[in-house]
Formats: structure tokens, C-alpha cells, sequence
């Protein structure tokens, strides 16, 4: 995750891949990404390629691990036969 020095209140903050994602997208085709610094809300333009590593480090669709069922379904009553026509 990157830090990144607000310009108008001097505070840091780490936005999150989502945001990072977000701004990349709509930097394309201009030279500064915008984020918005969470402590007083003022956008802060940043050089895409200082985003593109955090993003490519921070997937927002991270591989979960595969849930597995807490515990047997119980039987249910047997479906009807579907009928066709
Ligand atoms: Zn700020």
C-alpha cells in the first residue's frame, strides 16, 4: 500500500485499492490520478505510475479461500418430478 502526503492539510494517508483502482481509472488520458484525502476531503493529484504498483500489489478481487460448508444440509423433502409439456 502507498502513502500519500496530502497537499493541503499535510496529513498522510493510504488510500485503499479500491480508491487506488478508481482514480486510475479516471486519470486515463490525463496526467494525474486524483485521490480524495480522507482528513479534509481535498483531491490530490498523483502520478498514476505511483498507483499502478499498489493496485498490481493489492488485487481488490483477492483470491478467497473456498468456503466450506459449516455443515451437512439437512435432508429436505424429495423435489417433484418436473414434467415436460
Ligand atoms: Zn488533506
Amino acid at each position: 500500500m502507498i502513502a500519500i502526503t496530502c497537499a493541503k492539510c499535510s496529513r498522510r494517508f493510504t488510500p485503499v485499492a479500491e480508491a487506488v483502482q478508481a482514480a486510475l481509472a479516471a486519470s486515463q488520458g490525463q496526467k494525474h490520478a486524483q485521490l480524495i484525502c480522507p482528513h479534509c476531503g481535498k483531491g490530490n493529484k498523483v502520478a498514476p505510475e505511483r498507483l499502478k504498483p499498489a493496485v498490481r500489489l493489492n488485487p481488490p478481487a483477492a483470491a478467497a479461500p473456498p468456503a466450506e460448508p459449516a455443515e451437512p444440509a439437512p435432508p429436505e423433502a424429495p423435489a417433484e418430478p418436473v414434467s415436460e409439456g
